[in-house]
């Protein structure tokens, strides 16, 4: 069940170096077609059907729909970002639709400082394994 492209609604992402598909995508499948500036999924075959693509796609243009075989037709699941939550529309076959919100982070965007409370890096310990947030080993 790959994700695919709905060409009518992809803008390239406005011919930006790298897309936001492109970004996102953990195993590298979606490419940009520069001459029609639209995106695709190159390689549909390797898709995880992790969502990604789908939820940072600012124009909605991207889903991941069921094979017809086994799934059934007219079925989809839309995602709607917000900065804080995650509105699903899930459409079922026979026209009945739901919709899902969900909180995406509980922190405001932008304030996470992951070193906070956390002592200043120690040089001498660079080469030596472990991790620089990894509690301190009991002796
Ligand atoms: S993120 Fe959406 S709009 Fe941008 S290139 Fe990909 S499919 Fe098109
Ligand atoms: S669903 Fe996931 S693996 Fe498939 S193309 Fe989108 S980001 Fe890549």
């Amino acid at each position: 069940m790959p994700s695919f492209v709905i060409t009518e609604k992809c803008d390239g992402c406005k011919a930006q170096d790298k897309t936001a598909c492109q970004y996102i995508c953990p195993h590298d499948l979606m490419a940009l077609d520069r001459e029609k500036m639209k995106a695709y999924n190159q390689e549909p075959e390797q898709c995880w059907e992790c969502f990604n693509c789908v939820k940072i796609c600012p124009q909605q243009a991207i889903e991941v729909r069921g094979y017809s075989d086994f799934v059934p037709l007219g079925s989809s699941t839309i995602p709607m970002r917000g900065t804080d939550s995650i509105m699903w529309t899930i459409k079922f076959r026979n026209g009945v639709l739901k919709r899902f919100k969900f909180p995406i982070r509980t922190t405001v965007e932008g304030s996470v400082d992951p070193y906070a409370g956390k002592p200043a890096p120690d040089w001498s310990t660079l080469k030596q394994p472990g991790l620089f947030t990894a509690p301190a080993r009991k002796e």
